[in-house]
């Protein structure tokens, strides 16, 4: 299967790529700075051509654009908009607006814009999936004192991003089901990477393991759902 992916350079992108590669699928990887994606570079050395890597910047219209057309010379059957930010975690009177749009524009209208370049690809492909990285954060069920997390409140700008990024996908969910579009947003968990710290008790591999289970398991009835690495359903 031919897969593409947001956010390659390290982190859960890396390890996506990884276990695809390690399974036999082929990856059309986006990478902000490629020169500067070393870990990548190095899967790509021992994959060949079932590896290619590709600058996107999901905050880029051409970057977008450009990605779409060199991918588009055949079919994608899973897009995966993983590429994301945490942005700063102020109180409201502390926030910085201007790191606010930075994290509304890639977490939310990033997957967007690079959905909508691919869209035709994915249609054409086999498997025909749009999954998103989302986070349990975008939870307003979950957004309580008594949520999982054991806290609520903060991070203002990033459960905003990932509640404007799941209403996204559940539109699209929408209006592009009865073209087959198998779509989903997948919280990964809290795991550890850059993003998640050290202190995040699940392990990148685990997470992706889970997550490529659950795309693997994605159908046409279950799309338009907000789910965890292990496929359970989460509350809106
Ligand atoms: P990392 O910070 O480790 O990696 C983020 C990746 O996104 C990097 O490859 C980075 O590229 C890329 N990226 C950032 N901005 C852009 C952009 N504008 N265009 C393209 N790529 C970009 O994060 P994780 O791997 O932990 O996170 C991956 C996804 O999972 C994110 O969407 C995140 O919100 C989500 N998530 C993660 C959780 C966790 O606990 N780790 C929990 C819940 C959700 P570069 O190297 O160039 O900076």
């Amino acid at each position: 299967m031919r897969y593409a992916i947001s956010g390659a350079s390290r982190g859960i992108g890396l390890e996506f790529v990884r276990q695809l590669l390690a399974r036999g699928d082929t990856v059309e990887a986006g990478a902000r700075v490629p020169a500067e994606a070393r870990q990548l570079a190095s899967l790509g050395r021992e994959a060949g051509a079932r590896l290619r890597i590709h600058p996107l910047d999901v905050t880029n219209a051409t970057s977008v654009r450009t990605f779409a057309i060199i991918v588009g010379e055949g079919p994608v059957d899973v897009l995966i908009n993983n590429a994301g930010i945490g942005g700063k975690w102020n109180p409201l009177v502390d926030t910085d607006f201007d790191d606010m749009s930075d994290v509304m524009e890639t977490n939310a209208i990033g997957p967007m814009r690079l959905s909508a370049a691919m869209l035709p690809l994915v249609l054409r492909g086999g498997t025909r999936k749009i999954v998103h990285l989302t986070s349990r954060m975008a939870s307003f069920a979950d957004n309580t004192p008594a949520g999982v997390y054991g806290f609520a409140g903060g991070a203002y700008s990033y459960r905003m991003s990932k509640a404007a990024l799941n209403a996204g996908m559940r539109t699209m969910a929408v209006d592009y089901r009865e073209q087959g579009l198998i779509t989903a947003v997948i919280n990964p968990g809290w795991v550890q990477t850059d993003l998640g710290g050290k202190m995040a008790p699940t392990r990148v591999e685990e997470s992706v393991q889970g997550m490529l289970r659950v795309i693997d398991d994605l159908t046409l009835a279950s799309s338009g759902r907000f789910m965890d690495y292990l496929g359970k359903e989460l509350p809106w």
